[in-house]
């Protein structure tokens, strides 16, 4: 398997995944949506909201504030043996203010420094003259398939890698394939009086300019075993850190599999 990063960012990451079949890709693309486990508020008590909001619709907005993940500090709540929460297993987040005032995702004053809102302008609560809200809101470690607040990608895609093939025999550069490519990836070279792919990675795979040249001279194939795969995350983790989880659990997996069927046989 050969890896090359295209680029990289804090909370971006596009990459060419090569040598490895489609339902590995595409394994670690499910896992790394719906396994990895992040950090959301789970509970909220209000102790006060005069605000013109429910308290059910608050903390709805509150869970789905991106919180920074320290995947080695906290475990799991089913992992955990305690009743309710503990510090092992949860972090408390206090909100407080009087209006007149807009209570951001900043406000929100954590017992842990390494827990905090990703963004602090995300707007929570608009508080008139007078105007009290009071709360305490417990975040815990899920997962995606339990929720989408849980979610650490906003992106988590792949596609195979395009492969375009133009006959020079055939081609009499029409230029109707560069007119009509949404995507810009084909340009004239002015030189060599020719059509030449510039842009390879960003095509779609439409087919537009091959169904489009009246000679038939250009071709859009797959190239076997090779992916570009983009992650976007919400901040919550880097998209290194979702992957690195990511094979973690599907190597988990592959182990228990070999396991069961070496013990069934
Ligand atoms: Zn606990």
């Amino acid at each position: 398997m050969e890896i090359e990063i295209k680029n990289r960012t804090d909370d971006q990451m596009t990459f060419i995944i090569e040598g490895v079949d489609v339902s590995l890709v595409n394994a670690l693309r499910r896992i790394s949506m719906v396994e990895v486990p992040t950090m959301a508020i789970e509970t909220v008590e209000i102790l006060k909201n005069d605000a013109r909001i429910f308290d059910e619709a608050l903390a709805h907005r509150l869970g789905l504030i991106p919180l920074s993940t320290d995947l080695e500090a906290l475990i799991l709540p089913e992992d955990c043996d305690c009743d309710n929460h503990c510090p092992r297993c949860s972090v408390s987040l206090v909100l407080k203010g009087k209006g007149p005032k807009t209570l951001y995702s900043g406000d929100l004053k954590s017992q842990d420094p390494n827990l905090k809102p990703v963004s602090d302008t995300i707007p929570l609560i608009k508080l008139k003259e007078g105007e009290e809200v009071e709360l305490e809101a417990i975040a815990q470690l899920g997962m995606g398939k339990d929720h989408a607040k849980w979610q650490p990608t906003t992106t988590c895609a792949y596609k195979y890698y395009p492969q375009i093939t133009i006959d020079s025999d055939k081609c009499e550069a029409c230029l109707k394939c560069v007119e009509e490519c949404p995507r810009s990836v084909l340009e004239y070279d002015e030189k060599k009086k020719t059509i030449k792919v510039v842009d390879l990675e960003n095509c779609s795979l439409c087919r537009t300019c091959q169904k489009d040249c009246p000679n038939e001279a250009i071709s859009v194939d797959v190239t076997g075993e090779k992916f570009i795969f983009r992650i976007e995350t919400d901040g919550s983790l880097s998209p290194t850190e979702v992957l690195q989880r990511a094979s973690d659990i599907l190597s988990v997996k592959a182990d228990k599999i070999i396991d069961f069927k070496e013990g069934g046989s």
